[in-house]
């Protein structure tokens, strides 16, 4: 899997995009047929692996399966996302769940019928299709019943590889610190908090969210990530670690009857 942090290598080229202060329809529709005119000229030269799909300042992440790639602009690597100031737990919580959830993806119903070198060819045995399915199932139940708004709930099916992304992104993040601290002395209390509750916390801190209603609806209804408050708390509640942590007992909101667990 090839990792891109920050920037590109080499700056596109914008020189021949003309853009003036004349009309905004003027300068959207020479973008649109710069940009068009960019891919055409993809077309007979071989695969360019160098290609970035978002711009350094874009506060965001993807995993790209053709190019077998997880992508990681500069915007996204500060707070809170990535601290340098902060200490390891809330960063393995924060950017290293992120990208831990960008690698699941390549894990996941869509990544498994890409290959190493991205093209489209799957790789799973039905058996790994059918137990994958079968834990998503409980995933999806969870998400169907989170209640955005009066009778409109989020779309399980709809945030499925998003949620799984989530859970498994967490799963590893805190794998990889629990290795970090591995044969070092246990870090200190700070601000009151365990190093494992502070884990969490640097996860949550990146989900503080506010907006209206009706773009919650919206969201809802067409966005395949879940609200962010649901992305906050819903896979937290799957983890055996985090009522370790936070010392939750059964039956309390943030303990799951059922726990999913995909990886
Ligand atoms: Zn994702």
């Amino acid at each position: 899997m090839e990792v891109k942090i920050g920037y590109p290598n080499q700056w596109r080229d914008y020189s021949m995009l003309s853009v003036d202060r004349e009309s905004y329809l003027g300068n959207t529709l020479n973008a649109n047929r710069f940009e068009f005119r960019r891919n055409l000229a993809k077309l007979g030269k071989p695969i360019d692996r160098s290609e970035w799909g978002m711009t350094p300042p874009t506060v965001n992440a993807y995993n790209n399966s053709s190019m077998n790639e997880i992508v990681f602009p500069a915007g996204i690597m500060q707070p809170p996302f990535y601290d340098p100031n902060a200490d390891d737990a809330v960063n393995y919580g924060g950017m290293g769940a992120v990208i831990g959830h960008e690698i699941t993806h390549g894990f996941d119903d869509h990544g498994s019928k890409f290959d190493a070198q991205g093209n489209l060819k799957d790789w799973w045995r039905p058996e790994d299709l059918k137990n994958f399915q079968a834990r998503a199932a409980c995933v999806s139940d969870q998400f169907d019943g989170y209640v955005v708004d009066g009778d409109l709930h989020e779309n399980g099916k709809l945030v499925l590889g998003e949620s799984i992304a989530d859970l498994g992104g967490l799963t590893i993040a805190y794998a990889a610190y629990e290795k970090s601290l591995a044969g070092k002395p246990r870090p200190p209390y700070k601000d009151g908090f365990t190093p494992e509750q502070r884990f969490f916390l640097g996860w949550t801190q990146v989900w503080g969210a506010n907006e209206r209603i009706e773009y919650a609806r919206l969201m809802a209804n067409t966005n395949p990530h879940p609200l962010p408050r649901f992305r906050g708390n819903g896979p937290l509640s799957n983890m055996a670690e985090f009522r370790k942590a936070f010392g939750c007992k059964k039956g309390e909101p943030m303990v799951r009857e059922q726990t999913c667990k995909i990886w």
